[in-house]
């Protein structure tokens, strides 16, 4: 095959229910089992016959088209075949999702740490956050079913954190009618750099008083009950999406997954359960030997899965949490809708990995936002979340979870910039207390104003920039040159 043809290959593709196993076509969009009410996944049938390829057959295909390739394979669909081989290239939206850098740890701040790690930069996505690999996925089966099926509206709707609805209303945005845009959040609840993007992406921006896990019953509620696409992650399609971080991920690091710890953060669980689910399908293949270790990253103020894992066998039981505020404001979830995928999952990905395949730590809100800021004086651009995971790395370093010679990759799940403003609580020490954070001196970077609009007034042009350049030099204690010693004429400027 050259790497120039889209491939000929489709897959049967079905939903399969995690609670009864029952299976439906994908004709429908379905977001929970009509029999048992539980999540589900999407399954290829024929996942055998890509199986019998064997996994150097995948390593290269995947490296021509990293090279270059069809125009939809660019993104996300690179790994078209492991990812949903029932579309059409016609109906493949691409806004630049996907392909993000694997950056390595500046050095100073890994001997820091005293770990070997990078950051997947995942906020330089379209819309700065890891939510587009689902989007792209969503959209692109959303596009094949309007061409198929004829439909006139569809109605996309999410509760968010944030991210999920600046996702959504771009690529709504994008794809345009018969797509319309509409999203539910918690009001207060989402950064104003969250909010401006459904709204400049002009969709239409509903809010409600409360959490997120309050919104997420609202519109589950709605998609019960009426004629809309609901674009949470309970949609199978963006776990599916979501998928190709592992792809990536395994990727860069040429298919080799040994001594590699993935950490992740954990809100309502979907990015989780396809980026486990994503280097299950590689080790299926043989694409990888190994499965890389799997670290979950919760906060304190918002910690199911950590508290399930953490309860002894046998009396594992799963029970939602009421939030408290959290910096990682994008994963502050008491009742993941995802959960019951990363029980599945987990327990498989232990089966082929070992108990020490797959574990869920807790940080602390303190812990958080000083790694988010440390990594940034590094030369990152991690999120809160992203300093939930370096946050996470320290954790499993301090309590020997590492093994000698095992490096991490962490998830900087959205851009820095989408969360200055719990930078600005911490730099000012405004945090309200219920937050529990406190600023670090050392980490603290404010501002400083050379001089009052009035004193320049005062001062003339060429007066200010003598004034401004005299206080400049006083601040950083710099020693004038001697005029005497350089030519004259030479102005330094
Ligand atoms: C959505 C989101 C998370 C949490 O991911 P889940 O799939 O909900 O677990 C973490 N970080 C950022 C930036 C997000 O937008
Ligand atoms: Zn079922």
């Amino acid at each position: 095959m050259r790497n120039h043809d889209f491939p000929s290959y489709r897959a049967e593709m079905r939903y399969r229910c995690l609670g009864c196993g029952a299976e439906r076509g994908i004709g429908e969009l379905l977001y929970t089992c009509p029999v048992c009410g539980e999540v589900l996944l999407l399954e290829d049938k024929s996942f055998a016959a890509l199986k019998s390829r064997g996994g150097a057959y995948f390593r290269e295909l995947f490296d021509a088209r990293a090279a270059g390739g069809h125009p939809a394979l660019r993104g996300i669909f690179r790994f078209y075949e492991l990812t949903a081989p029932v579309l059409e290239p016609e109906d493949i939206v691409y806004l630049g999702e996907g392909g993000t850098p694997l950056i390595e740890a500046a050095p100073a701040l890994r001997a820091l740490v005293g770990v070997s790690f990078f950051y997947k930069n995942d906020g330089q996505n379209p819309s700065a956050s890891f939510k587009d690999r689902g989007m792209a996925c969503a959209f692109s089966y959303l596009r094949g079913q309007i061409r198929t099926q004829g439909w006139d509206e569809v109605l996309t709707v999410c509760a968010s954190t944030g991210d999920t609805s600046a996702a959504a209303a771009l690529y709504a945005a994008y794809v345009g009618p018969p797509v319309k845009s509409v999203v539910l959040l918690p009001h207060g609840k989402v950064t104003p750099q969250q909010l401006s993007q459904p709204l400049g992406s002009g969709a239409l921006v509903l809010e409600a008083p409360g959490v997120f896990d309050d919104c997420m019953k609202v519109v589950e509620f709605l998609a019960a009950h009426y004629r809309v696409a609901l674009l949470n992650s309970k949609n199978s399609w963006r776990i599916l999406g979501q998928e190709s971080y592992a792809f990536e991920t395994a990727q860069a690091l040429n298919w080799n997954m040994d001594k590699c710890c993935v950490f992740v953060p954990i809100g309502n669980a979907g990015n989780i359960t396809a980026v486990m689910r994503g280097f299950l399908k590689l080790h299926d293949l043989g694409v990888i030997e190994g499965l890389p270790r799997i670290f979950g990253v919760q906060s304190e103020h918002a910690d199911p899965v950590y508290r399930y894992y953490a309860a002894p066998k046998g009396r594992q039981k799963f029970v939602p949490v009421p939030v408290r505020p959290s910096a990682a404001q994008a994963a502050m979830i008491g009742n993941p809708v995802s959960f019951p995928r990363v029980r599945a999952l987990a327990a498989e990905y232990r089966q082929r990995g070992g108990e020490n395949a797959f574990t869920v730590l807790r940080v602390t809100e303190q812990a958080i936002m000083d790694c988010m800021l440390l990594a940034n004086r590094h030369g990152h651009i991690a999120c809160t979340q992203g300093g939930e995971c370096l946050a996470g790395l320290l954790a499993a370093k301090e309590g020997g979870l590492l093994a000698p010679g095992e490096f991490a990759v962490l998830d900087a799940t959205a851009h820095a910039l989408k969360f200055v403003d719990f930078q600005n609580l911490y730099f000012t020490d405004a945090f309200p207390a219920d937050y529990e954070i406190k600023p670090k001196p050392a980490l603290v970077n404010v501002p400083e104003l050379l001089m009052s609009p009035e004193e320049k007034e005062g001062m003339g042009a060429e007066g200010f920039v003598r004034e401004a350049a005299g206080r400049i030099a006083a601040r950083l204690g710099l020693a004038r040159i001697d005029d005497s010693s350089r030519p004259s004429g030479s102005a330094n400027v």
